[in-house]
């Protein structure tokens, strides 16, 4: 029988060539170890691991398989005392990207859940089976600790029917399970309690727009709590403008490019996901190059200028389709890469809402911080916030609260 008593939680993010991964102790909240693996299945990949009070530790050596980085992962674990038998250690939390429509909460693993997520492969062709080989292996590697699956999106799995379904024949989208699932969950449940927290109020007694600017991005509509709506859909590719990702495109585009382009489905598929979005627009999907070149006056500042433009626009759509859905607004809450350090793009997305309600202080959104913050002007009727998010922490949060029973304070 494992120490129940241990406080420690490792959270693993296994993507389709990387396993980013994160030791936090509930007890304090400290971080007593993290790193990554990137390029699994390269000719070189990159190994990291930064234990907390001693020098980083990296290198590069051929990762064949995700089993691979995980056993490489183990050992720097091991070399700090903190390895996966470690008396320490309560669970292990796996993101998940897609839960379908039955994992509503975390789950502890078990056999019938990995088969649960492996039907749903063909809804997430990308992502569930890279975090199917991270549970199996660390399965394999530490039978003994209980593992959890935190889906991303679970959080999203409140929303109401007119909200989650598109106005398809219902028996195609029931045989094949089209609908809209949402994504960034585990996101947008951390920020739309972090934006109630910092205005003092009940999460329950809140209204959160949400918006997740990260290379992906979504927006969500959280009302007391629970999402009502959110921009991602079927797959993360609806939506918002992302860095390489069209958001919402009519559908015949699809059809256009096939007919009069002779495009095949996958090169289609590959132009909304990897070419288009910010990097279609303007050739550059990080907001740092676009805001740069938008200042410089040189022969590419405009086209970053539109890339800007369209990207705000998109992002103003929702907020105001996200005022109408949940009728009264409490805040919104910017947060991830964009969200949390692009402060034009906040000014732009909000400018000209006071009709809404919303507005933005230009010295208070221009400042520097690094926590939670109000960038509204006092007494605003709606709170325009920065909240970082921190997926890792709600991910070890919800996995340790499933194996210890605990609420750990939470409102
Ligand atoms: P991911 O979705 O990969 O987790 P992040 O949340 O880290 O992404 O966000 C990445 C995005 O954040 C990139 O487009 C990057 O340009 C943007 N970003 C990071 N720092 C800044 C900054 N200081 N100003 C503008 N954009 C930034």
């Amino acid at each position: 029988m494992r120490n129940t008593r241990g406080t420690h939680v490792l959270v693993l993010n296994t993507g389709s060539s990387s396993v980013k991964y994160r030791l936090l102790d509930m007890a304090d909240g400290s971080r007593p170890a993290g790193g990554l693996v990137e390029r699994i299945g390269e000719r070189t990949s990159y190994l990291r691991h930064d234990p907390a009070g001693g020098p980083r530790r990296e290198r590069e050596e051929p990762v064949a398989d995700h089993a691979t980085a995980l056993e490489a992962l183990a050992e720097e674990l091991e070399r700090d005392g903190l390895g996966l038998d470690s008396p320490e250690l309560v669970a292990i939390g796996h993101r998940v990207v897609h839960g379908g429509r039955r994992f509503t909460e975390p789950t502890v693993i078990d056999e019938a859940v990995t088969a649960e997520i492996e039907r749903l492969v063909p809804v997430a062709p990308l992502h569930n089976p890279a975090n199917l080989a991270g549970i199996r292996t660390a399965l394999s590697l530490a039978p003994d600790v209980p593992q959890v699956a935190v889906f991303d999106t679970a959080f999203h799995t409140t929303m109401p029917e007119h909200a989650a379904r598109y106005a398809i024949d219902t028996a195609v989208a029931d045989e094949h399970r089209v609908r809209r699932y949402g994504f960034h969950g585990t996101s947008h449940a951390y920020v739309s309690r972090g934006a109630a927290e910092l205005l003092g109020r009940e999460p329950s007694e809140t209204n959160v727009i949400v918006l997740h600017l990260g290379n992906g991005a979504s927006a969500s509509a959280v009302a007391g709590g629970r999402c009502v709506d959110t921009s991602m859909g079927l797959t993360p590719l609806e939506g918002l403008v992302m860095g390489t990702r069209s958001g919402d495109i009519d559908p015949a585009v699809v059809f256009h490019l096939s007919r009069v382009a002779g495009m095949s489905v996958d090169e289609i598929d590959e132009l909304l996901n990897r070419r288009s979005g910010l990097l279609g627009l303007c050739g550059d999907n990080d907001m740092r190059e676009v805001l740069r070149r938008m200042d410089s006056d040189g022969p590419d500042a405009e086209s970053a200028r539109l890339a800007f433009d369209v990207y705000v626009h998109r992002l103003r759509k929702y907020v105001g389709a996200y005022c109408a859905v949940l009728g009264r607004v409490d805040a919104v809450a910017f947060t991830a890469g964009i969200g949390e350090n692009a402060a034009p793009v906040r000014q732009a997305v909000m400018a000209g809402l006071r009709g809404l309600g919303m507005a933005v202080d230009p010295e208070l959104n221009g400042a520097p911080g690094d926590g939670p913050r109000l960038i509204s002007p006092p007494g605003s009727r709606v709170a325009v916030a920065v909240v970082p998010t921190d997926e890792e922490l709600e991910i070890a949060t919800q996995t340790y609260e499933l194996v210890s029973g605990g609420t750990m304070g939470r409102k």
